[in-house]
């Protein structure tokens, strides 16, 4: 575990940008720093690995004062990536990842060797190893960074603003990518981000810091959504945070109703009695995947036309997506029921808007999430 224990910096021209910052940062989770720019949060960081000595307070990693070893040996334990990955420009990208395994001594081969299951690690393709870092997109030099920080098996990552020159898109890969990566690890990790929506997505455990250094808020994403500590805290999270806080909630506990999926060559008896349940049916191909829905009257048994169906729109996968994924599929739905399916896609029921409204009630009441799921 890594204690911040009342720790202040001041710089020498005056300017405070830590002020009396205590904070324990679990093992072997995501720990996010985040606020607005100019609060501090890279001097932190950079206080772990003793880039900046803080003016007063102690940092603690394992219990003991990270001032008690030499600096090299405490940075070896601590990986470090920053944004536009900071990677050599007149090395190939295998030479920048075996950049730390070569300062420790490890021979051509094995240093070789690592960066290649480095590369396959982070998602990068093995040929790429031979070019140098302005052939990469910028995601890809991100995903590099990624893979030099990791690579003498540090048991600490620091990362700084890691994705933020980096496009939506790419970002949202590399976000994904970290939390697999993750899973597979089990680093500590702690986060610097500008962006509360990434903090919200990356982090176990979220530091909400304000301008002159101070923490505003310590706390789970879902918590910090539910209660915010203050104004800025609340202004800062932004709208929708009843609809976000859905994210942390699962559907495995959504009642389903299957009655009203049919095939699309039911029999008049199959489709009278799935018209009892719902005023909408759920026609399936084949396959068991939904073509669509249609009014009970509207179907005519072992001929209907999928054709002449309403649009199902995107399903959401029961169990594995979240309460928010749900309600945003009932809510784009043509008859406001939301269609599940499981992982291979096959349609395993329906829910209503009403039913996935008592289920978010529950959530209220309940006050904590019950699941950490994706979407
Ligand atoms: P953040 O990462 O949240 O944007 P920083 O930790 O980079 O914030 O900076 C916090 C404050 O300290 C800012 O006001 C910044 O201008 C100031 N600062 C950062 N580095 C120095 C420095 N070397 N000398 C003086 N002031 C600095």
């Amino acid at each position: 575990m890594i204690r911040i224990d009342s720790v202040t910096k001041r710089y020498p021209d005056g300017t405070v940008a830590v002020d009396g910052l205590s904070l324990e940062i679990p093992d072997r989770s995501i720990t996010v720093l985040v606020g607005p720019s100019g609060c501090g949060k890279t001097t932190t960081l950079r206080m772990i690995n003793r880039m900046v000595e803080p003016s007063e307070g102690t940092i603690l990693l394992d219990g003991t004062d990270i001032r008690a070893q030499p600096v090299n040996t405490l940075r070896r334990a601590m990986g470090y990536v920053i944004q536009n990955a900071g990677l050599f420009q007149h090395r190939t990208i295998a030479d920048n990842i075996a950049t730390v395994p070569r300062l420790l001594g490890w021979g051509k081969q094995k240093s070789r060797a690592r960066a290649a299951e480095l590369m396959e690690r982070v998602g990068l393709d093995p040929a790429l190893a031979k070019r140098y870092p302005y052939q990469l997109s910028g995601g890809q030099q991100q995903r590099v960074g990624v893979a030099r920080a990791l690579a003498a098996d540090p048991p600490v990552l620091l990362m700084d603003e890691p994705f933020s020159a980096v496009d939506p898109v790419v970002r949202k890969g590399l976000q994904d990518e970290l939390l697999r990566l993750q899973d597979e690890l089990g680093k500590t990790i702690v986060f610097v981000t500008h962006d509360i929506d990434e903090a919200i997505k990356l982090g176990t455990m979220v530091a909400v810091l304000r301008t002159g250094g101070r923490l505003a808020q310590y706390a789970r994403p879902a918590d910090l959504l539910t209660a915010p500590a203050d104004a800025f805290v609340e202004g800062f999270l932004g709208t929708d945070r009843g609809i976000r806080r859905l994210s942390f909630f699962g559907t495995g506990d959504l009642e389903l109703l299957t009655a009203p999926v049919v095939t699309a060559d039911a029999t008049a008896e199959q489709l009278a009695r799935a018209a009892d349940d719902a005023p909408y049916l759920l026609v399936t191909g084949p396959d068991g995947r939904p073509l669509g829905w249609a009014e009970p009257d509207g179907l005519t048994a072992g001929a209907v036309d999928p054709g002449r169906l309403l649009p199902c729109g995107r399903p959401f996968e029961h169990g594995a997506e979240s309460l928010r994924a749900a309600l945003d599929c009932a809510v784009l739905s043509p008859t406001g029921w939301a269609v599940a399916v499981d992982g291979t896609g096959k349609a395993v029921g329906v829910v209503s808007q009403q039913t996935i409204g008592e289920a978010i009630r529950a959530a209220h009441a309940e006050g904590r999430p019950t699941a950490e799921v994706a979407g």
